[in-house]
């Protein structure tokens, strides 16, 4: 008789492959230089710095440069070697970096806002450098001539920015919760609409412009994938963080969903799968299996001499239960929850251990994320921390 031999599946997870130490204070955006070994970092400790790595295998700044307030934000075009940085002071500094970036030369400052600029974003093909700020202003200026060709009153203080080149249409996520679409014209723009899906600040978007689908994150530590291309209005909700959502990236080639979270967590997303919507939830005054009355429902707690129950929702059907009629948990990955989540009995009944199996995966960067870039040629992942260290990942383990 043939012995049973079970392997042990190899864990497949992120490789750190460098650590870049050294900034003063947190590194508030960086980027890995594509086909370089190199990263463009900018930070609260004023500086812009270019760390290429050396011989030893260790990342060292080939240029350091000091800014006159701390670097909030920035922007790199390869093609061009143009890098966009925005800073506190609500100015934005453009310089243009030498082919063997050792050498970074000034090329244009303007006050693009009142206050702290929270995104900047260079458009090539529109020569257009949007931005927002801490003056609530999403402002776009022309990259040729530096003058401001259009802006638009936002409600809330905005976090982060996408823009779609093909359409113009800017995604412009806020801190009340909710995502305004704009349409850019050359010197005006119009609201198109908004997306309210989240119950705390927008903090993170990515916009794939292949499938047209925009990816949000939020403070409320969900993300949600807006199906703009599916013309069906469908959005999915991804719960799989246990804190504030602060990175998103798409990965084209895998149809893989990047997020990465303030606690250090990252999360593999397999987008090849058919999600299912989340329903609404029911409204009833008593439970809808037991029938039982809910606390407020005073005249059937009369009537019937019952006392009042909590209301709670079945994460599956949406309907309105008692906590004892909905007292099991579980995932339910194809609607999003990689979490276990309350479900009614029935529910709980109807969910095979096949609907269970995990369409993400779960790994812990061991610091608390501000930033996340993501390189898609070598498949590197670079995570920048509130610890002020910088590391880059070999992500092609789990992102193929
Ligand atoms: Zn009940
Ligand atoms: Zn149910």
């Amino acid at each position: 008789m043939a012995a049973e031999i079970h392997p042990k599946p190899l864990t497949r997870r992120p490789v750190l492959l460098n650590k870049i130490e050294g900034s003063q204070d947190v590194v508030n955006t960086a980027v890995i230089i594509p086909k370089e070994d190199g990263v463009i970092s900018v930070s609260e400790d004023r500086t812009i710095r270019i760390w290429l790595k050396r011989d030893s295998g260790q990342y060292w700044p080939s240029v350091y440069h000091s800014m006159p307030s701390p670097c909030s934000c920035m922007s790199f075009n390869q093609e061009t070697r143009r890098l966009s940085v925005g800073m506190d002071n609500g100015f934005i500094s453009e310089f243009v970096l030498a082919e063997d970036y050792n050498k970074m030369t000034p090329d244009r400052t303007f006050q693009a806002h009142q206050g702290r600029v929270t995104v900047v974003l260079f458009v090539l093909e529109m020569e257009w450098v949007l931005s927002t700020g801490q003056d609530k202003n999403f402002n776009w200026h022309c990259s040729e001539s530096g003058q401001r060709l259009g802006g638009y009153r936002t409600t809330a203080w905005v976090s982060c920015l996408q823009f779609d080149v093909e359409t113009r249409h800017a995604f412009v996520g806020d801190h009340s919760g909710q995502v305004t679409i704009l349409k850019l014209e050359q010197e005006s723009c119009s609201l198109v609409t908004t997306f309210k899906g989240h119950t705390g600040s927008v903090t993170a978007l990515c916009w794939d412009p292949v499938q047209r689908v925009l990816f949000s994150g939020s403070s409320d530590h969900s993300i949600i994938m807006w199906d703009i291309g599916g013309r069906k209005g469908t959005a999915i909700e991804l719960q799989g963080h246990n804190e504030k959502v602060q990175g998103l990236c798409y990965a084209h080639h895998t149809r893989q969903l990047i997020s990465c979270s303030s606690d250090g967590g990252i999360v593999i997303w397999n987008m090849d799968v058919q999600r299912q919507e989340t329903p609404e939830w029911l409204d009833s005054d008593s439970c809808q299996k037991c029938e039982q009355p809910f606390f407020w429902n005073f005249k059937q707690m009369w009537d019937s001499k019952k006392i009042g129950l909590r209301q709670h929702h079945c994460r599956k059907c949406g309907k309105a239960m008692c906590g004892k009629c909905s007292s099991k948990r579980s995932t339910i990955p194809l609607m999003g929850f990689e979490f276990e989540v309350r479900v009614c009995d029935s529910c709980h009944e109807s969910i095979t251990d096949e609907d269970r199996a995990p369409t993400a995966t779960f790994h812990d960067s061991k610091h608390s994320i501000v930033h996340i870039h993501y390189e898609v040629t070598r498949s590197w992942l670079l995570t920048s921390g509130a610890d002020k260290i910088i590391k880059l990942w070999d992500m092609t383990p789990v992102v193929s």
